[in-house]
């Protein structure tokens, strides 16, 4: 495992203070490492974690040729170029019923959708396409010319997922469909990575947990709630450690608790240029034998200021090992920095911690409905609200008030507008990109 220097040493042009986006997923990438514990759990548990072997399918799926379509079954073969057909009904077939008997030239099944279609039926033609005359109780069938080609409304043995396939792979996430895949293989659990742990807490003196009397000076924790909420959607196992004092000791005591328990620590506030020094010095004695922890100042708005490292997990004999730590991530205490860090650089890293290896979901592209004042050098976020116009194009509009501290905005929000580190002003009606919300808030 590399140490911290050793990981800014590989990144070109690597400056703490003036650190781009996209390198801090870089740098982030770098340095967390999937956790290696496994699991077998029930389907019913499985939403949401990330598979640690591939789903080798014990079966095809379907198991058998079957029918798409209500319609009749017939060998095509029979069938003449420009000529209607004209069968003979000789049995219906129902799903879950097969029916072994054979059917002869001249002769068709009436088929259920999902009737099993024994062999020499290659050929499902829709009830609705067909005429059907009955007389003394036997039914014909005529099939108008043209409707109908060779294999159409046969689903085809194994169609979906082969015997001996991987069905799903290590590192995929378990999905509502993944979870339907997984139960059309017949199986009841599957082997899943450990849940990530995470301790948080908000830090500042300033600080009110929920119930405490106001007092002058004081704001009530959102931070810790909002934290709370990103990491409930990620799904791992969470310690709330609650609001911890501007004081070095209380803050080394939460730290090394947080570190011993948990694999990644989210702090909010602490980190800014104005901060009391204790706490960086604090942090640093820390995470020392781990690794050390890096202050950096990102381009970006909002959130510049952001702590990221190693925390040693204390051993009974007092030593701590750099593979044996809790990363810890390190956001500013604003309200909005707070969700936009997480968003786009500490979800990014803890969905690598806990195994998964799908890449991040793609930007939309919206168009702007109002210019947008933006300096280049920076990545800047800015709060935005998604909507389909009539002609089906996106558009895009911001939600008010853009300081890092208004909340409001945020929630209004869907998506997060990305103006990239290059990118100027933008006029009314240019295309941007919107990391959009949904699934991840
Ligand atoms: P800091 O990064 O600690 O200087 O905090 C920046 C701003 O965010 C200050 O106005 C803090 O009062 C505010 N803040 C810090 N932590 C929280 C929190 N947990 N909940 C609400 N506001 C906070
Ligand atoms: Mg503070």
């Amino acid at each position: 495992m590399l140490t911290l220097d050793q990981i800014a040493a590989q990144l070109q042009g690597y400056d703490p203070q003036a650190l781009k986006a996209f390198e801090v997923n870089e740098f982030l990438s770098r340095m967390v490492i999937p956790v290696h514990e496994t699991e077998r759990v029930d389907i019913f548990e499985a939403l949401g974690r990330v598979l640690a072997q591939d789903l080798i399918s014990p079966l095809n799926v379907p198991p058998h040729d079957n029918s798409a379509m209500d319609g009749y079954a017939f060998t095509y073969g029979q069938a003449r170029t420009n000529e209607p057909i004209v069968l003979k009904v000789v049995r219906t077939a129902f799903a879950g019923a097969p029916w072994k008997g054979s059917i002869l030239p001249g002769e068709c099944l009436k088929v259920m959708t999902g009737a099993v279609l024994t062999s020499g039926l290659d050929t499902v033609v829709p009830q609705e396409l067909v005429e059907v005359e009955t007389q003394n109780g036997n039914a014909t069938i005529t099939i108008p010319s043209g409707v109908v080609s060779l294999g159409d409304n046969r689903r085809l043995t194994g169609e979906d997922i082969k015997i001996g396939k991987a069905a799903l792979q290590k590192g995929d996430r378990v999905t509502p469909a993944a979870l339907g895949l997984i139960a059309s293989l017949g199986l009841a659990e599957v082997t899943v990575w450990r849940r990530l742990r995470v301790a948080y807490f908000s830090t500042g003196d300033e600080i009110l947990s929920l119930g405490a009397v106001p007092r002058e000076g004081a704001v009530y924790d959102s931070n810790r709630y909002t934290v709370f909420g990103l990491l409930t959607r990620l799904g791992v196992e969470m310690i709330d450690m609650g609001v911890v004092r501007d004081n070095p000791a209380t803050l080394e005591a939460a730290f090394l608790s947080a570190a011993t328990q948990a694999d990644a620590i989210i702090t909010s506030g602490g980190v800014s240029v104005g901060e009391a020094d204790h706490t960086k010095t604090m942090m640093r004695k820390l995470a020392g034998s781990a690794g050390g922890v890096a202050f950096w100042r990102i381009a970006m708005r909002p959130g510049r200021p952001m702590a990221v490292g190693r925390i040693a997990k204390q051993k009974a004999d007092g030593g701590a090992k750099i593979t044996n730590a809790a990363i810890l991530f390190g956001l500013p205490g604003n309200p909005v920095a707070v969700m936009v860090t997480f968003l786009a650089f500490v979800r990014p890293a803890l969905l690598k911690m806990m195994g998964c290896t799908a890449a991040s979901p793609p930007y939309l592209r919206a168009k702007s409905v109002e210019p947008i004042r933006k300096k280049p050098g920076r990545t800047e976020y800015q709060r935005g609200v998604v909507t389909t116009a009539a002609d089906g194009s996106l558009t895009v509009r911001i939600t008010g008030d853009q300081g890092s501290g208004v909340l409001s905005s945020m929630v209004q929000a869907n998506g997060l507008i990305v103006l990239h580190h290059d990118q100027a002003s933008v006029a009314a009606g240019e295309l941007v990109d919107v990391m959009m919300f949904s699934g991840a808030i």
